[in-house]
């Protein structure tokens, strides 16, 4: 029988480029034709509910039934006038993902046939059936129910004969149970606490709004050759492989060309967003080959995650029309790098100003600086928690790895704001503050307004870089929801700055003139968060000591990273933003320690049967050909000769069975770790334990298997090497 990898070579090798049609199709022309837009509102939806609807969506107005019943009506015409037959909610559980539940929308008319409709309350509210989705054990305390209710923030949209629109879900007692009801609870927080911050600079700004514009890296697969890989098909990544002899050590695949059956996948994938919406810019090649990377322009925070989450599945089904499959785990090869989703945020005022932009004038410049430093300040103080936020156990193979950000969190801000910071440090009051007759000020740091930031002064190896206009937080994984990142982010920023006020408040009160108030906290906040900046090589060891002494969290055990939820300052700051209670951030905690078992759990199963069902068997094969050869060769030679002729065969002969024991004992004792981790009760501690035990085992299993791969005949090996999954053609 042919080796069956072979046979799924040839199947990979004989895939042509999916041809896509292009002609006639404009970006202009079909740039969000499938959403319930703005545009597309105003023509389906009466004038006096648009007004209201604005309301709601503009200026944060409490969004009433009669709204909904009204807008029902309007949306489902237009989305039955493009062919939709089915509505559904669409929301973002915390097992990841999105989930949706369909619905026709047929109703009994009564006269014996039916009618299409949406009402108001379907619009809505929803309670889908919800007990499969994790909650942390919330819903087990008070109520089984969770419901799903419309955030009207983000438009609907269609997916082939479905109207998708965008929820929150939440428990019976209004507790979040999903990743969007805590990001906008967030947003309005560091909306308001930062337009109160702007307000000692400019009385007209009314609104800030936060911005996030990520890059999504991910991997592609051959899919006949993903089809031959368990690990790949059940885990997202390979659980054993040896590196290629080439990878990505010429640099040659980094924006490199793009081989025709991606870009024809790219080209797609483009296609199908720009009619969600989604405003997709660039797409490049990553790092290691088949790795790539695909980003849209900015936008507000709550659509550009709806839209990253969209993507992902939108990602997913493409790539299958084009015989690939995607690979969003954050490490799905060893030896190469690994892909993150890197989310650069700013915050923006309704005035059109970005905060985070140096100014034209030292005035605007103080506004600049202050927003930067309760930046740092937030981060300084809780980069514990930041940190928890990006956790997970697909992420824990890049933090710490020497291609992605370390795991401990820290700022770049390059040798300009720093020069500007100093400065401001160690610049009196009395001597910076030169209030002119237009209240103009001078920070004695004039030269911030020529400061074109550099955008080449670049730090990769930083987690938390600023760039320019915004911070790019670079830790957050490819998998990953980017709420989960960035409603901490925001929740700190928005208590800092509240923080920040109070203090600035209380001076004012106290008579001290209000510029001279917001240089001296300034100042002495640049002097209290010293800790977090850090320009320097974040992979070298000495960092690692460094960054102990400063005080910075260098936890690297994922399930313990996770407790920095429920530290005292987390749960203080998450309470005063009322962004997540105690009891949703212990809930939180929960799912995370959970969905690391599980992960590892299941990693280490595919593991042991891909051991026990290919790679042995296909050991004891060569072996026993080896075996067979030294007999043969014994039985021709005379004693003496055949000695000396089969010592090399003999050491091989040993080396593979050295090999196969250690597997089968570790294989075994994985199981037996297993078992032991599968019996504790407490979450966490059953996180730490396949932490502590089970992981070091599968990295040692698969060191072993990774050596027999090398020796073993190539006829025989049944796996898709990584030269054969890496290198598309
Ligand atoms: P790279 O960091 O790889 O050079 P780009 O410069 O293309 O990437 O930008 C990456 C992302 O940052 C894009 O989504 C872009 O729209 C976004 N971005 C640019 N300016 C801002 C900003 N002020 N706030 C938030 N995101 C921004
Ligand atoms: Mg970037």
């Amino acid at each position: 029988m042919a080796n069956s990898r072979f046979q799924a070579l040839d199947r990979a090798w004989e895939h042509r480029p999916v041809e896509v049609s292009t002609a006639g199709k404009s970006v202009q022309t079909i740039f969000a034709e499938n959403v319930f837009s703005r545009q597309r509102m105003s023509e389906y939806i009466a004038d006096a509910t648009l007004v209201q609807l604005f309301d709601v969506i503009d200026n944060n107005k409490p969004l009433s039934r009669d709204i909904a019943g009204a807008v029902a009506i309007g949306m489902k015409k237009w989305a039955t006038e493009h062919g939709a037959t089915h509505y559904t909610h669409w929301f973002q559980p915390l097992n990841g993902g999105t989930a949706e539940k369909h619905e026709s929308f047929i109703e009994i008319d009564h006269k014996g046939g039916v009618i299409e409709q949406l009402s108001g309350n379907e619009l809505y509210q929803q309670e889908p059936d919800a007990s499969s989705f994790p909650s942390g054990g919330l819903r087990n305390t008070f109520e089984a129910r969770g419901y799903s209710a419309w955030d009207p923030t983000s438009p609907a949209f269609i997916i082939g004969d479905t109207l998708c629109i965008p929820t929150i879900f939440v428990a019976y007692t209004g507790e979040a149970l999903d990743y969007k009801t805590p990001l906008i609870r967030s947003i309005e927080a560091i909306d308001k606490a930062a337009a109160e911050v702007c307000n000692y600079f400019d009385k007209n700004v009314k609104r800030v709004h936060v911005n996030l514009g990520w890059e999504q890296e991910y991997f592609l697969v051959d899919e006949s050759l993903w089809a031959m890989r368990p690990d790949l098909v059940m885990t997202g990544r390979t659980l054993l492989g040896h590196t290629s002899a080439k990878n990505q050590q010429l640099d040659d695949h980094y924006f490199g060309t793009i081989p025709a059956r991606v870009l024809n996948f790219m080209t797609e994938l483009e296609q199908e967003a720009h009619r969600l919406g989604i405003p997709v810019k660039t797409r490049h090649n990553e790092v290691a080959p088949n790795q790539f990377e695909l980003a849209p322009i900015y936008e507000e925070i709550n659509l550009a995650n709806d839209h990253n989450q969209l993507l992902m599945s939108l990602m997913e089904r493409i790539a299958r029309k084009h015989h690939f499959r995607v690979l969003f785990h954050e490490k799905p090869f060893s030896g190469i790098n690994g892909s993150g989703k890197h989310c650069n945020w700013s915050l923006q005022t309704n005035t059109g100003v970005n905060l985070l932009s140096p100014g034209k004038n030292p005035y605007a410049n103080l506004q600049f600086v202050t927003f930067l430093v309760n930046i740092l300040m937030a981060v300084n103080e809780h980069n514990g928690l930041l940190k928890a936020s990006i956790a997970s156990a697909g992420n824990a193979h890049r933090l710490g790895a020497n291609e992605a950000p370390p795991s401990i969190i820290s700022v770049f801000l390059g040798t300009q704001l720093t020069a500007a910071l100093d400065e401001i440090e160690h610049a009196t009051a009395e001597k910076a503050i030169v209030i002119n007759a237009k209240k103009e000020m001078k920070l004695g740091v004039a030269h911030i307004p020529e400061i074109l930031l550099d955008n080449t002064d670049r730090n990769r190896t930083s987690p938390f870089a600023f760039t320019g206009n915004r911070f790019e937080f670079r830790a957050v994984g490819s998998s990953a929801n980017c709420a989960a990142a960035m409603l901490a982010l925001n929740s700190a920023v928005a208590n800092q700055l509240m923080n920040f006020k109070s203090e600035v408040d209380g001076m004012i009160a106290d008579g001290i003139a209000k510029e001279k108030a917001l240089f001296i906290v300034i100042q002495r906040y640049i002097k209290q968060c010293k800790a977090i900046r850090f320009d320097g090589n974040g992979y070298s060891e000495e960092w690692i000591e460094q960054a102990r002494e400063r005080g910075l969290d260098t936890e690297v055990s994922v399930p313990k990273m996770i407790d920095c939820y429920l530290s005292e300052s987390s749960k203080t700051m998450f309470a005063h933003t009322h962004v997540l209670t105690a009891d949703e951030l212990r809930s939180r905690c929960e799912v995370k320690w959970e969905n690391y078992s599980i992960k590892l759990q299941i990693e280490s199963r595919v593991l042991g049967d891909m051991v026990i069902n290919h790679v042995l068997p296909v050991a004891e094969r060569y072996l026993s050909i080896l075996l067979d050869n030294i007999i043969k060769t014994k039985s021709i030679f005379l004693a003496g000769e055949a000695e000396s002729l089969t010592e090399e065969d003999r050491s091989l002969v040993r080396r593979i069975k050295e090999h196969i024991s250690a597997i089968i004992r570790e294989v075994d004792e994985m199981k037996q770790k297993r078992s032991e981790a599968n019996h504790e009760q407490d979450m966490r501690q059953k996180a730490i334990l396949y932490h502590d035990n089970i992981f070091p085992l599968m990295e040692s299993i698969r060191h072993h298997v990774n050596a027999l791969e090398l020796v073993v005949d190539d006829e025989l090996w049944t796996l898709p090497k990584y030269r054969e999954l890496l290198f598309i053609r």
